[in-house]
């Protein structure tokens, strides 16, 4: 019987949330043990005298996969949260240039005319390919648990090989002459945390996630989605604890026997793990590590981020929901990231103002700003730096959108590598996992199931299918589907 089984998630993340409310409808009992004082993870939120930020997660694309989520349950999203469609969508600042991007392919294939004739027809072929790789991609490909290569051995996906040993950037600038729109094109496929020239045009599936299916809004910001899936597994029995921080898993006899806090134990028939893959295994004795410090050394981490949180005390102009910074060189900006790893000189960068599109998140006639900065992961992250890139980031945005803003920020708080390691145990300060390269996607990503010890599994960014808040709410998944399955095998 599996409702006698108990099992203990560590970490309440969306990987953790959503395998949480898989297990409970599968009639597990099942704990989630937090080290911070709210559910969420990355997605975390914070309120600040009437602001509201999002501190991770701001766009919400793939509304299918939220949709899909929570029919297994018999839910809606809207049973939880008003979701919004975003017209524009947002907008890229470049030096001489703004590059509007609308909510359809109508208005997006007339902007891509203005910058380069002809461009529209060949848009509409690229996007209607990479509709063709995203139904692949998300009905088939990450619907998998990645135990062995055989698992992407099917009609679509041989027909489609080469598209895994081509780059996105290849492809794209193969059929799009203007270096803003090949920026434009490049862009949703950040989000898998390496640079465009080393992700397999494959990966093109994120602009249809981009131009196809759009950029959405929880009325209230994203943690309107974590509120909604810890109500539906409380809703399911789920209980979470919070402000408690696992400290190591015990294993008896090579299995996994439940987890200590400090000094007391919790017994569990199955450990189940959201948190940053490297630090679960040092939770484990040397001997249950799967995988060696060289492994994590060699792999390509998606980056970290300096953020701010700003509150405004007036209302900007010309800006959108989400706006994008390419007024720099994007390629310089990826080399300090990937390839040299240093602080980068003149960074591209993202400004959220959520307020813009939904009153509720600042108080009236203010603004709720986040700007995020792609860094390397591990950089010094020192107060001074941070200052230094508060300024340059503020003088860019004042000179790009013809705003006076320091004389309107009422506060501004920041977050940055530091950070990350003290409030997620995050690896060397990622923001958001291990990169989805060519090398580190599917079978070969660290395995959701334990090598070596029995009863214990992973879920997250870290593993399969990989980065984003969509992956994450699959990760949860097909965790749970290998721990029902291995003891409904084991009966
Ligand atoms: C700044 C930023 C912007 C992002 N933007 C987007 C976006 O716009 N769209 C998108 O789709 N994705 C975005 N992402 C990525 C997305 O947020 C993540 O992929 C996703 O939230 C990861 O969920 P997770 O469950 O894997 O991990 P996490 O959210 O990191 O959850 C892990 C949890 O484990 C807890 N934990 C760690 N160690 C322990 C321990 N020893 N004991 C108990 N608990 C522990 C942590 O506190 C945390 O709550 C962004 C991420 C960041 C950081």
């Amino acid at each position: 019987m599996l409702m006698s089984k108990k099992v203990v998630i560590i970490g309440s993340g969306f990987s953790s949330l959503s395998a949480s409310c898989y297990l409970a409808k599968q009639g597990f009992d099942v704990s989630v043990y937090e080290k911070n004082e709210s559910v969420g993870g990355r997605a975390s939120q914070r309120k600040i005298k009437g602001f509201t930020f999002d501190l991770g997660p701001s766009w919400y694309w793939m509304p299918d996969i939220f949709d899909k989520f929570f029919a297994d349950f018999g839910k809606k999203t809207s049973d939880y949260y008003q979701l919004d469609k975003l017209d524009p969508a947002y907008k890229i600042f470049f030096t001489d240039d703004i590059i509007t991007i609308g909510d359809c392919m109508d208005k997006i294939c007339i902007e891509f005319e203005r910058l380069e004739k002809g461009s529209a027809k060949q848009l509409r072929k690229f996007i209607t390919k990479a509709q063709n790789n995203y139904d692949i991609a998300i009905n088939k490909v990450v619907l998998k648990p990645g135990n062995s290569p055989f698992e992407l051995v099917s009609k679509d996906t041989i027909t489609n090989i080469d598209q895994f040993f081509k780059s996105i950037s290849g492809e794209v600038r193969k059929k799009f002459k203007n270096p803003k729109l090949v920026s434009t094109l490049e862009f949703p496929v950040l989000f898998l945390g390496a640079k465009p020239s080393n992700t397999p045009s494959f990966y093109s599936f994120m602009n249809f996630a981009d131009f196809g299916l759009g950029t959405w809004h929880p009325k209230g910001g994203m943690y309107e989605v974590i509120k909604a899936m810890h109500t539906l597994a409380e809703e399911l029995g789920v209980s979470f604890n919070l402000n408690t921080s696992v400290d190591k898993i015990n294993v008896e006899d090579n299995k996994a026997t439940g987890i200590s806090l400090g000094k007391t134990t919790i017994q569990a028939d199955i450990v189940l793990s959201g948190a940053d893959y490297f630090h679960t295994e040092t939770l484990l004795d040397k001997s249950f590590r799967q995988y060696s410090d060289t492994f994590w050394e060699q792999k390509t981490f998606a980056p970290s981020s300096l953020l701010f949180y700003i509150g405004f005390n007036s209302k900007l102009k010309n800006i959108e929901h989400h706006n994008l910074f390419f007024d720099a060189d994007f390629e310089q900006h990826t080399f300090d990231i990937y390839d040299a790893p240093k602080w980068p000189k003149n960074p591209l960068f993202y400004a959220n103002f959520p307020s813009v599109t939904d009153k509720s998140m600042a108080p009236e006639g203010c603004e709720t700003g986040f700007f995020l900065v792609p860094i390397a992961p591990a950089l010094e992250d020192t107060p001074e730096l941070r200052k230094q890139y508060f300024d340059l980031i503020m003088q860019r945005f004042e000179s790009r959108t013809d705003n006076l803003v320091k004389d309107s920020i009422l506060f501004s708080e920041s977050f940055c590598v530091n950070d990350f390691i003290e409030k997620y145990n995050s690896y060397k300060g990622n923001a958001y996992g291990m990169a989805n390269t060519l090398m580190q996607t599917a079978f070969l990503r660290p395995k959701l199931k334990s090598k070596k010890v029995k009863n214990l599994y992973f879920t997250g960014q870290l593993t399969v299918p990989g980065p984003g808040v969509p992956p994450s709410l699959i990760s949860g998944k097909l965790a749970s589907e290998l721990i029902v399955k291995s003891l409904t095998q084991n009966k």
